[in-house]
């Protein structure tokens, strides 16, 4: 074991790992991702920041997102490419800015297939994929002979343009894995019908990517581990594949987990940590090279357990990055706590799917490593911040950390305003760690804390302060309808963060993130502890044996129906939910759907007297029967302490939900309370 490592906590996980003539310097790798960066006049010069942000941050290793080996490969119309001499010299800054912070980068390249957005889409066969409206041309026999070549000159170029070795996208349902699926090869010619001819593309590709870079560059392939489509691979193809790909000259193997079309969610917040390690494991078993973990692993506890049961060697960190650049050096220094990945997608996956740069909720800087830039204070300012929500710990956290003088105060017994009510429901349990991060930060930067303090308005003003910035947060909105006092009426806050006590009959006003959230939580069956990755699979119909095609069980999902009898209204007659994440938002209407939530659109609310909640829908009056009414119709402002303030003529700026309360979520609350931080 060598000398950092010996001192820690975590000695597999920051341990070195030695790949042909290049030595990792522990086993966290970056996993790659796109970032939209790459489509902007000056993304050279922001990604080159970005990677480099995570190589001064002591990664081991770095992928960027994927590049296209040739112009059908582009993901949509134009992206990156590695296609020619000038792509080369384009990317060599990228390199550069990593090598010189120390660290490893290797190059990604991906070729869609049936997921490219554009017109030349091409594929193993002309069946198109449910989540892409383009029908791919099928590739001749010779054009995928073709790709071959375009893939070992993308390989070639990345050599030249400085990487130390290249990522072969080979899961997630792009080209290659499609070639590997009878889902969507159905094709009679060298590259179609036995397992052999289906591996062929992903053995040849890796194959002369090697004889084109010699021993020296590190190929990494990315195997998909589980399918999880139907007529996708068994677990025994995989390996068989697995070990054709060490044959072929591959040094690491690292896991894929599902297609991009499957209806299993993979990553998203209610995935359990580490629940798709079974699948690395087994391929880790059948090879002899390393291999790495992936999705859901968020902490170096998890990274560590992964690697000293031996189902891993490497463990990849993608959206935990963007959470902390600094994630490996903080679990060496063991001092300063790390952002925690939460899982929400709301600020990377859901922002790169309506082709917005990608950040992180928890880490607003991530991606704008060049245009929010953390300086020492030129001129120390005393500052009050009202509100220890996202907003407001935001703030306080970033200016004191920036050399401020900051007061704190929360009228609550503990911090998280909003976040302390979603770290409630079932599936957001990681929002725990995100309030324990932003406890030890403020600790850490010396914040002056006042917890359980209502903040008084002359104390403030009387204060000596420099600045005074209220995130005084919002309070549930209570629309006017007949009988909204009768007692079985209850808002979310009641139900979530007073815990008070909720019938078996529920009727739901209000189908946005939260109203979803209390469905959530009315009706979800919570798995007993140490349960919950088996409960999971199962609830999913994933089957861990080796033998079934794509890893689905026959007997598909198994989500228990809600012992409630729960109905989720809303006045729009749009699909409800459609405010959601887009990459989170099928899976809650997924699971409402099989616990056997009802969903009713367009209703115009009456009244509520004790037989229940009476309304009108298309033209029908109608009447649930209900024990409880549960109001989640949005948010209004709290001000009361500014307009008292404003009386007084102290100048104040409002920020999250005191400032907009509508559509707000932590995603914006935290950004502005870190560019107002940045700006002080
Ligand atoms: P929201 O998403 O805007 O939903 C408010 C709901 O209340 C809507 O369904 C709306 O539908 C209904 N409503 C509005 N005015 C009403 C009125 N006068 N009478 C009756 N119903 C009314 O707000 P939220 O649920 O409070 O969530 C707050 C923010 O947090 C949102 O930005 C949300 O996206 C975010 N959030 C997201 C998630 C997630 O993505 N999982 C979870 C929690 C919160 P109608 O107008 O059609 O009736
Ligand atoms: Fe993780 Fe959410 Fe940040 Fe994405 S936005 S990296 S899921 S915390």
């Amino acid at each position: 074991m060598n000398e950092i490592a010996s001192n820690t906590a975590y000695p597999m996980f920051l341990s070195p790992l030695k790949i042909g003539s290049t030595t990792l310097r522990n086993r966290a790798v970056m996993g790659s991702m796109h970032t939209v960066l790459e489509h902007l006049d000056d993304s050279t010069e922001r990604l080159a920041a970005y990677y480099c942000e995570r190589a001064r941050g002591e990664v081991g290793l770095i992928v960027t997102g994927g590049y296209a080996p040739n112009k059908a490969a582009y993901i949509g119309p134009g992206g990156p490419i590695m296609a020619s001499s000038e792509d080369a010299s384009a990317a060599r800054p990228i390199t550069q800015a990593v090598h010189e912070a120390g660290g490893t980068i290797l190059l990604q390249a991906l070729h869609p297939g049936r997921y490219a957005k554009h017109e030349g889409a091409v594929g193993a066969s002309e069946i198109r994929s449910a989540i892409n409206p383009i029908t791919p041309r099928r590739l001749t026999s010779d054009e995928v002979w073709q790709t071959v070549a375009d893939f070992a000159r993308c390989a070639g170029l990345a050599k030249d343009a400085g990487f130390d070795g290249i990522e072969l996208m080979g899961s997630e349902g792009y080209l290659i894995n499609q070639f590997l699926a009878r889902r969507t090869n159905d094709r009679d010619d060298e590259w179609g019908g036995s397992p052999e001819n289906r591996m062929r593309l992903a053995v040849e590709v890796v194959r002369r990517v090697r004889e084109k870079v010699g021993d020296a560059f590190i190929i990494m392939y990315r195997l998909s581990a589980i399918d999880l489509v139907e007529d996708g691979q068994t677990g025994e193809e995989i390996i068989e594949l697995a070990k054709l790909v060490e044959q072929a000259g591959a040094d690491i193997i690292n896991s894929g987990i599902g297609w991009h079309e499957a209806r299993i969610p993979t990553i998203a917040n209610m995935v359990p940590r580490g629940a798709w390690r079974f699948a690395t494991a087994r391929v880790k078993q059948a090879v002899s090279i390393p291999v790495m973990a992936a999705n859901r692993i968020n902490t170096p506890e998890l990274a560590e357990e992964i690697l000293a049961a031996g189902e891993a060697d490497l463990i990849s960190l993608a959206r935990p990055m963007l959470a902390d650049p600094e994630f490996v050096a903080k679990a060496r220094r063991r001092r300063s706590a790390i952002a925690p990945c939460i899982g929400c997608n709301q600020a990377c996956l859901d922002n790169i799917f309506t082709g917005s740069i990608c950040t992180c909720m928890v880490n607003p800087r991530a991606c704008h490593e060049t245009d929010l830039v953390v300086t020492p204070a030129r001129q120390v300012k005393k500052i009050a911040v009202v509100g220890a929500g996202p907003a407001g710990l935001a703030l306080a956290a970033q200016a004191a950390e920036r050399g401020h003088r900051v007061v704190l105060y929360e009228a609550a017994n503990e911090i998280g305003g909003q976040l302390s009510m979603a770290k409630i429901v079932p599936g957001k349990e990681d929002f725990y760690d995100l309030l324990r991060y932003y406890d030890d930060r403020i600790k850490e930067a010396s914040v002056e804390f006042r917890l359980g303090t209502l903040a008084d308005a002359r104390e403030v003003a009387g204060g000596g302060f420099d600045e005074v910035f209220l995130a005084t947060g919002v309070t549930p909105y209570i629309p006017e309808i007949e009988g909204i006092d009768h007692p079985m009426v209850l808002s979310y806050l009641d139900v979530l963060s007073l815990r008070k006590p909720v019938g078996d009959r529920v009727a739901i006003i209000g189908a946005g993130g939260i109203g979803f959230d209390v469905a959530e939580f009315l009706s979800a069956e919570v798995p007993d502890k140490g349960k919950e990755t088996e409960y999971f699979l199962n609830e999913w119909g994933v089957d861990t044996g080796p033998s079934i095609p794509g890893g689905l069980s026959p007997d598909g999902f198994k989500i228990a129906p809600s012992r409630r009898r729960i109905t989720l209204l809303q006045r729009k007659t749009t699909r409800p939910g459609r405010s959601l994440g887009l990459s989170t938002g099928w899976v809650l209407r997924a699971l409402l759907d099989h616990r056997g939530v009802n969903f009713i659109t367009g209703a115009a609310y009456a009244r509520i007297d004790d037989a229940g909640l009476h309304f009108v829908a298309g033209e029908e009056q109608r009447m649930l029967e209900v024990d409880n009414v549960i109001i989640c119709a949005g948010q209004q402002p709290k001000r009361g302490l500014h307009d008292e303030l404003s009386e007084m003529g102290v100048m104040t700026t409002l920020l999250g939900g005191a400032e907009k309360a509508a559509e707000l979520d932590a995603v914006r609350a935290i950004d502005q309370g870190t560019r107002l931080a940045l700006a002080l």
